[in-house]
């Protein structure tokens, strides 16, 4: 077994039933992509759209591709054919032009709100209360090509589990409140936290989707 492939079955192994794994292959190679989905992983996550793009276009047709990065409107329409989860949405005027760009692909692209929990002030995302604006804007109901299905996080970056435990809990917590706004176009299903270093803690506190890139493929 390659080591690729051993450390997704590694992985795997410790997740719960209703933790699925998202291999992230930023800077990587396609051949490594090509291992990862030989050895049954067909969930890949990449933080450039173009770099997404240029895989998708060599490597099977069943791979689920998920938009994980920091996300520039100019750049949707390269990817709005075939991504199949956008976690990175961090504004209204972006899921604007991801609804613009899912239409004239004639598709609803599933999208998940970016939330700020880390202490750090480098991480994106969007407040509670900007969240909820989203939700409950009238605007929101006219983009009948998106739909939100749940939320994304990024913890601290430290060594204290306590403070990256806590943090997955207030998105997790934020998760289940926000179920009171469901309605057609937002469901409370997904929830993308947990990374090579976290992805334990954040299953164990409700995560669905784990990102995990160096875990996989080594260092970048
Ligand atoms: C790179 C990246 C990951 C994976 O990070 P690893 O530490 O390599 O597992 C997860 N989420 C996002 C948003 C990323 O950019």
């Amino acid at each position: 077994m390659s080591s690729i492939a051993a450390n997704i079955d590694e992985i795997q192994k410790g997740l719960r039933q209703e933790t699925r794994l998202i291999a992230v292959t930023k800077t990587k190679p396609v051949e490594a992509l090509q291992e990862a989905y030989d050895a049954g992983n067909k969930r890949f996550g990449e933080n450039k759209v173009q770099e997404m793009a240029s895989k998708y276009e060599v490597l099977p047709k069943d791979i689920e591709w998920h938009m994980i990065g920091h996300l520039q409107t100019n750049k949707v329409k390269y990817m709005a054919s075939f991504v199949s989860l956008i976690h990175s949405v961090d504004s209204f005027k972006l899921l604007k032009e991801i609804n613009k760009e899912a239409r004239k692909n004639d598709r609803i692209i599933d999208c998940l709100l970016q939330i700020f929990i880390a202490r750090e002030e480098t991480k994106f995302g969007l407040s509670e209360e900007e969240a909820i604006e989203i939700f409950t804007s009238e605007e929101l109901r006219a983009l009948t090509n998106i739909r939100i299905t749940g939320l994304m996080g990024m913890a601290s970056n430290t060594e204290d589990e306590s403070i990256v435990r806590a943090e997955f809990r207030s998105l997790k917590s934020l998760f289940d409140s926000f179920k009171k706004y469901e309605n057609d176009q937002i469901k409370m299903q997904e929830l993308s936290m947990g990374m090579s270093g976290d992805y334990t803690i954040a299953m164990e506190e409700g995560s669905t989707l784990v990102r995990v890139g160096s875990a996989i493929f080594g260092s970048r």
